[in-house]
């Protein structure tokens, strides 16, 4: 890449800046996204962190402040928001919490008014909430222009590359924790490189892929021994308790325990759904050639842009594990449930279990909290989806903090899994990695 000699400029808030002497906590949705995602205010000079790790008083508070009727990533995030006004030296008035917000029909659109309901009940008035919306692909994230919003696009995009990275790397390893170890030290590292970056995005693009680089050193280190009896199993539902492993009782890496591989749908394929989104409502009002339309084009071109630079560190890793376009996701899903008609995360989660499966998934497994509408949907139409696709196993779980018997129950379904594996119609492409197991297999 071929830089134009500069002078690194680092950004600043604008003057009298909401954020300013502010510290702003960002739910801890996913491991290695929302440690980026605050580093990408740090660099802005706002004070940011995670929210700290979920646990029991996490439920506690949650369940205080809920009816019931609540979706579970509601209770966790409200939960763990009170526990951090609970911690002595907090001071509410210089608190902001970072919930982003969605329209559509699901109970997302309610996360915000009701998390101000409970501050002022709990007795924390004061405290501000801050909420992108869906409804411009988030493109009003913390209003602090294009600069923040690419920023924090590649800040998750580049955290989705670590995350899959880890979960390619830790079923295979021979030394437990080393893969854990290489992705901890490689966030570390990216959030380092996104708060040391420039405002120059070529500059900054290269100080990420450089980044991005080491993590894939750290992860050729772990000692590991690849083999393809374990299947490979595609993991789809409800973007938080999908990826918060708090909220699904870590399914993930307790497949792995049960002799499986996770492939989990990542963050950017929300952002990707969301843009299509926005383009396909400016088409339906006549906006069809139009300024939005087209600042919703190259937004989206940008960021394809932007992930395939990141990606080139790992693109031999990552064969056969390719992510699609979205226009293929909804492509997909049509069939069974056409994004002209029907709005929200089952239609990405039936398209994605569609792609997984023509692409060599033994399974799918669908991550939604117990009374989830876009998981209740999308179990509705597994059955013919895997009818369509050979018998493929699709199961969902639901999670509401008590899960009970998931270890049995990932191990029966494992076991459908394998069976699968034998008479599967679509073969799976290995990476090299896998090339000298395959002929020992
Ligand atoms: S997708 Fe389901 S769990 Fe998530 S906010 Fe909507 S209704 Fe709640």
């Amino acid at each position: 890449m071929q830089l134009r000699a500069h002078r690194c400029v680092k950004p600043t808030l604008p003057p009298g800046h909401p954020l300013a002497g502010k510290t702003v906590y960002v739910p801890a949705m996913a491991q290695g996204a929302v440690e980026a995602f605050a580093a990408v205010f740090r660099w802005f000079g706002v004070a940011a962190q995670p929210t700290p790790p979920s646990n029991q008083r996490t439920l506690e508070l949650g369940a205080k402040f809920t009816s019931g009727d609540e979706c579970y990533p509601a209770k966790i995030t409200v939960g763990d928001f009170l526990r951090i006004l609970e911690q002595p030296g907090v001071d509410p008035e210089r608190t902001i919490f970072f919930m982003a917000t969605a329209d559509g029909p699901c109970r997302f659109g309610q996360y915000v008014p009701f998390l101000r309901k409970v501050l002022a009940q709990a007795g924390f008035p004061d405290v501000q909430v801050y909420a992108p919306s869906t409804q411009q692909a988030y493109r009003d994230i913390a209003r602090l222009g294009s600069t923040f919003e690419r920023t924090a696009w590649r800040a998750l995009v580049a955290a989705d590359i670590l995350r899959k990275a880890l979960l390619q790397t830790r079923p295979y390893e021979t030394a437990a924790g080393a893969a854990d170890q290489a992705f901890t030290e490689s966030v570390a590292d990216l959030c380092q490189a996104i708060e040391a970056s420039c405002t120059d995005t070529a500059c900054q693009m290269k100080s990420l892929v450089v980044s991005l680089q080491r993590a894939r050193q750290r992860f050729l280190l772990v000692p590991a021994s690849y083999t393809r009896q374990r299947p490979l199993i595609g993991v789809v539902g409800e973007i938080f308790c999908r990826l918060n492993n708090f909220s699904n009782a870590d399914l993930v890496r307790n497949l792995e325990m049960q002799g499986g591989e996770g492939w989990l749908t990542d963050i950017a394929e929300w952002i990707g759904y969301c843009n299509s989104e926005v383009a396909r409502k400016l088409r339906l009002v006549g906006q069809a050639i139009s300024l939005e339309m087209l600042k919703s084009t190259l937004r989206s071109h940008v960021q394809h842009s932007d992930e395939r630079a990141l990606l080139a560190p790992f693109a031999q890793d990552f064969a056969g594990y390719e992510e699609p376009h979205i226009s293929e996701v909804l492509d997909l899903a049509r069939p069974y449930l056409p994004n002209t008609g029907v709005e929200g995360e089952m239609v990405v989660s039936i398209g994605k279990a569609a792609y997984l499966a023509r692409h060599g998934a033994d399974g799918i497994v669908d991550i939604s909290p117990f009374t989830c509408m876009n998981g209740i949907v999308s179990e509705a139409i597994y059955p013919k989806l895997s009818k369509d696709y050979g018998g493929i196993p699709i199961r969902n779980f639901y999670f509401d903090g008590t899960q009970a018997e998931l270890q049995r129950d990932l191990g029966i379904y494992l076991e459908l899994a394998r069976s699968y594996r034998e008479k599967k119609p679509f073969s799976r492409r290995y990476p090299a990695r896998f090339k000298q197991a395959m002929a020992a297999d």
